[in-house]
């Protein structure tokens, strides 16, 4: 069984792209490693009167080409690593996507469905006085990840103001539109995907209408469902999972139904005409695109040689281990990798701190079509990189953006 540090699986992709960029040891080492790290301890004071506390991180991995830029994540698994491990990957997925931000993570240890509402919102607006004199448009903007949301956000936006008695809503990003949230972030991640799945299916000759099938029924599973039928012209979602199980119907589901379905109940579960089959016989389908949308570590060496799918979109950050890929690779599976794949997400809240800077905010299908330019440019930028140094495209994802972060620490005169 594979067992894996994330951030030396991290460190690790970056010295793989250093080596092939022939980058030299003093720019390694500034690219291996997080610039700013901020740990503290929350005290928050709970509903029944006690105070707890929390351990928490701010991570700034790298800010050469902007502010840096990425998450925080309420969950009790996460420690210093996950967090670097996270801020590095966001540091090369704003570059692949030459956005001009660095990246970042922030996380705090906690269980957030034991606590109530209140002491989620106690916790939030400690957390970010513990982090206000780090962060900034200037400085670093965060946004939800895992267990935090746009309410989230407007708590922590509104601790933020009353800390700089001053209107600073780009200081976070995925706020409710009311205040200052920005149209198209709810189904970013997945059309940025989808927008990747229609260049490498133009690249390969693949064809999306045939079937395909998603592992992780959630926000990015099941936008992406609706919108892989709506922008590729069909395709029959043959398979779909979530952690309660995974189902099949060969003629394909109605997405549309299916999401309603999920609404109503709780998981796809029980829905009519459908045979239920096991988590990992859902990865193994012969299908033209596999959407891995759940967790990490879903594709290792034990079920990539069983892998039969054309196409790979990377929705979930992490879903293949470095095993896996070189497996994967030489089946000649097209793996669109996470830092390009889910990139949509983190590219419409950069719209969104372009929007409040102004405070003139844009239609919807502005913000779709300026996905669609960002998207396409970079998918293409990592196919050349691919071409070019004869790599896997994870590689040639990570030799665009380590390139990048280079050029501009050169630039700056840090190396
Ligand atoms: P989510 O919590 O809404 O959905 C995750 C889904 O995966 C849930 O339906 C859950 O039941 C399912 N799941 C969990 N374990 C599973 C398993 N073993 N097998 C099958 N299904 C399982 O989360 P989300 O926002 O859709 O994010 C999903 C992935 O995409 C994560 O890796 C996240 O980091 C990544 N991502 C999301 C965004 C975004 O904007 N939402 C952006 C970038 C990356």
């Amino acid at each position: 069984m594979e067992s894996y540090n994330s951030f030396q699986v991290a460190q690790h992709q970056v010295r793989e792209a250093a080596r092939l960029l022939h980058l030299d040891q003093a720019t390694i080492e500034l690219l291996s490693w997080p610039q700013r790290e901020f740990r503290c301890t929350l005290q928050v004071r709970m509903d029944d009167g006690r105070i707890d506390n929390y351990h928490a991180y701010r991570i700034q991995y790298n800010y050469a080409r902007g502010p840096a830029k990425g998450g925080i994540r309420f969950h009790p698994d996460e420690t210093v690593d996950t967090i670097r491990a996270l801020a590095s990957w966001m540091t090369w997925k704003t570059a692949v996507l030459d956005l001009p931000l660095g990246g970042a993570k922030g996380g705090v240890c906690c269980d957030p469905k034991s606590m109530s509402l209140r002491e989620l919102e106690n916790l939030s607006r400690a957390y970010i006085r513990a982090i206000a004199p780090m962060i900034g448009v200037d400085r670093d903007v965060p946004a939800p990840d895992v267990y935090t949301n746009p309410q989230t956000m407007a708590w922590m936006m509104d601790e933020y103001e009353t800390i700089v008695q001053r209107h600073h809503p780009g200081v976070l990003t995925d706020k409710p539109q009311q205040i200052g949230g920005t149209e198209g972030r709810r189904d970013a991640t997945a059309r940025g995907g989808v927008i990747t799945v229609r260049e490498a299916c133009m690249l390969l000759g693949a064809d999306p209408t045939k079937g395909f099938a998603i592992q992780g029924f959630g926000n990015a599973g099941q936008r992406a469902a609706l919108l892989h039928r709506e922008m590729l012209g069909g395709g029959k979602l043959v398979a779909v999972s979530d952690s309660r199980g995974a189902i099949f119907r060969a003629e394909g589901m109605d997405p549309e139904e299916l999401v309603m379905h999920k609404l109503k109940t709780g998981s796809v579960l029980g829905f009519p005409g459908v045979k239920v089959i096991p988590h990992e016989a859902l990865l193994e389908l012969d299908v033209e695109v596999l959407y891995p949308a759940a967790l990490e570590n879903a594709i290792t060496a034990d079920n990539a040689p069983n892998i039969k799918a054309r196409i790979i979109c990377e929705l979930a950050n992490g879903p293949t281990t470095p095993e896996a890929d070189i497996i994967l690779n030489r089946k000649g599976i097209h793996v669109i990798p996470d830092i390009l794949a889910s990139a949509g997400g983190v590219t419409v809240s950069y719209f969104e701190m372009v929007q409040d800077n102004y405070s003139w905010f844009w239609e919807e299908e502005l913000v779709h079509a300026r996905l669609d330019s960002k998207l396409t440019r970079a998918y293409r930028a990592v196919q050349e990189a691919v071409r070019e140094k004869k790599v896997h495209p994870r590689l040639g994802a990570m030799v665009v953006g380590v390139a990048r972060v280079a050029e501009a620490a050169k630039l700056r005169g840090w190396v």
